[in-house]
């Protein structure tokens, strides 16, 4: 006799769940991919230690941007503009990291969709690399959503991450952005000391999470390989631990950043 109202229960509960789920999701419309760099990686093995030693591979650099109803969220902002006009796109220091090119300029990507830098309510940054942060200042008026950990990691000879006036929300943590659970800053340090990724909860495509550098390829997730270069390889591994978790718990699906081979399949 006992058992029928503990089920009930339960799918009360379930069925709760379900329908909290659909609300939350209503406020998010639409996520764009738009192109925020392609390279060619001079060796992989930088990103996979002893793997692959000395393989080129091409990676792309995306950038999301999503519409919701309180606003516009753009998640990285790739490499800079300013790369679009070097023909030879811009070389790295070391040959085995990524040549950038840069085939189409962010602002011509938001001209095209009719949005205005001004329009942005948020930017939100996986992290502080060149390759995530080039286009901040196209948006000087958008409150940039980044962790406390990596707005105050000393950036090259000291300077400052960010423009000290650009507005900002230091976070400490996850962050449900629109507070509806739509849109949810994931804190997944290790690559950088404040590194983040993003949850989605899509009306139609479902629960997505982007990795940021959390992971750069395929590969490397299947493998839960660490890149030499992360600051430290517990906390990523701790990171790819949690992201996995989240994926199994959301039934989302992971877009791997600079997976090319992914990106492709997610355009097509
Ligand atoms: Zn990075």
């Amino acid at each position: 006799m006992q058992r029928f109202p503990l089920l009930t229960a339960v799918i009360i509960a379930a069925l709760g769940a379900l329908a909290t789920g659909a609300a939350q999701a209503a406020g998010l419309e639409r996520l764009y991919i738009l192109n925020c760099g392609e390279g060619i990686a001079g060796d992989i093995s930088r990103w996979s230690p002893g793997v692959n030693i000395g393989q080129s591979m091409p990676f792309v650099d995306n950038c999301y941007l999503l519409k919701h109803a309180q606003g516009w969220l753009l998640w990285d902002t790739g490499v800079p503009d300013a790369i679009a006009a070097m023909p030879d796109g811009q070389k790295p220091a070391d040959p085995k990291a990524t040549h950038w090119y840069r085939p189409k300029t962010l602002a011509s990507q938001l001209e095209a969709l009719g949005v205005k830098p001004a329009d942005i309510t948020f930017v939100a940054v996986s992290h502080t690399h060149e390759d995530h942060i080039g286009n901040v200042e196209l948006f000087p008026l958008a409150m940039l959503l980044v962790q406390k950990a990596e707005y105050d990691w000393p950036g090259p000879n000291n300077t400052p991450r960010f423009r000290p006036e650009h507005p900002v929300t230091k976070l400490d943590g996850d962050k449900d952005v629109f507070g509806d659970g739509s849109v949810t800053i994931l804190a997944t340090p290790g690559h950088t000391p404040g590194h983040q990724s993003l949850l989605v909860k899509l009306p139609k495509t479902g629960a997505l999470v982007l990795s940021g550098d959390a992971v750069h390829f395929q590969a490397n997730w299947d493998n839960r390989r660490v890149p030499s270069n992360n600051v430290d390889q517990e906390q990523t591994k701790a990171s790819m631990e949690r992201i996995a978790g989240i994926l199994a718990q959301e039934k989302a699906t992971l877009w791997i950043n600079h997976d090319k081979a992914q990106r492709d399949s997610l355009i097509a």
